[in-house]
């Protein structure tokens, strides 16, 4: 198996040391396992995403010495590729429409539904099934969610989803490694009934990463721990496409001096800023606590 690693930011902001610390530890491992490295942009969301952050980030990376290959895969140019893998999965029966709103859905969470209420998975509260029995009205704007019930069974039950396992060779936040199985329960109860296509994108996160991973024959999956539970999904998405599996690196996050993770609106952490401060490659290495480039 070729060696194939992959970071793949959205250009809704500039870099910070994390993003530093994700892209330097798959670049590592690529250059160590005479890999490939590729970057993908993640500009799946039209609202969000900039020309300029791109520029920016692909200037950051070049300064950190990360060499990549050309054409760029851009999510934005893929909607044709993401419509197909939603049509295998709804001719299946597996996905619906649902036109609502984030306030339907809170307001429907905040009703009686014992048990429910603080329960966060990787694509938030779950939903609470409004849209679930083909109520929405297909004229209007709609997502499409995947039927968490009906996958479990199309894949041939509870004990079927059981023996699909996913392998990790990085870390969870609890510091989880090695194989794990799917867990259906979780699958249903905490994820519920993901967004695969989003009312004004072509598709949604889950979906696209799953779809692109593959179509770049991924290998590792490096990225931060906080997209550890979501590999659970995606595994389930491997299955329900029949995509190939790739291993997953989860890393733990870079935090500021009071612990908390760096978001993009932390410019004394920008990569940008901390070069125009006098910061080189090599010892924003050494603050990450990685080696010396190899290069
Ligand atoms: N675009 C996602 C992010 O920046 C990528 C997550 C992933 O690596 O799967 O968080
Ligand atoms: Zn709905």
């Amino acid at each position: 198996m070729t060696l194939i690693e992959r970071f793949a930011p959205s250009p809704n902001g500039a870099l910070h040391l994390g993003h530093a610390f994700s892209c330097l530890t798959a670049f590592d491992a690529a250059r160590a396992g005479a890999g490939l490295f590729l970057l993908r942009i993640e500009d799946l969301d039209p609202g969000r995403s900039r020309e300029a952050f791109v520029e920016g980030i692909e200037a950051d990376l070049a300064w950190l010495g990360v060499t990549w290959p050309r054409p760029v895969m851009r999510q934005s140019r893929r909607g044709p590729v993401y419509r197909s893998a939603l049509t295998k999965l709804a001719l299946r029966g597996l996905l619906f429409a649902c036109t609502c709103t984030r306030r339907d859905i809170a307001e429907a969470q905040a009703a009686p539904q014992e048990g429910v209420a603080g329960i966060v998975g990787p694509d938030g509260a779950p939903y609470p099934g409004t849209c679930r029995d083909g109520g929405a009205d297909r004229s209007l704007p709609h997502a499409l969610r995947l039927d968490m019930r009906r996958a479990v069974a199309w894949l041939g039950g509870p004990a079927a989803v059981r023996a699909l396992t996913l392998e990790e060779i990085g870390e969870g936040p609890k510091g989880q490694t090695g194989s794990r199985r799917l867990d259906p329960d979780w699958l249903v109860e905490v994820c519920g009934d993901v967004v695969l296509s989003r009312k004004d994108a072509a598709a949604a996160y889950h979906l696209a990463v799953v779809v692109d991973d593959a179509a770049q024959l991924v290998s590792h999956v490096t990225r931060g721990e906080d997209l550890y539970e979501a590999a659970a999904l995606h595994r389930l998405l491997q299955a329900l496409l029949e995509l190939p599996v790739p291993v997953w690196r989860h890393h733990r996050l870079i935090r500021d001096e009071d612990g908390r993770r760096l978001a993009k609106r932390d410019r004394d952490a920008g990569l940008a800023e901390l070069r125009a401060a006098g910061e080189t490659p090599a010892s924003i290495r050494d603050r990450l606590g990685l080696p010396p480039s190899a290069a």
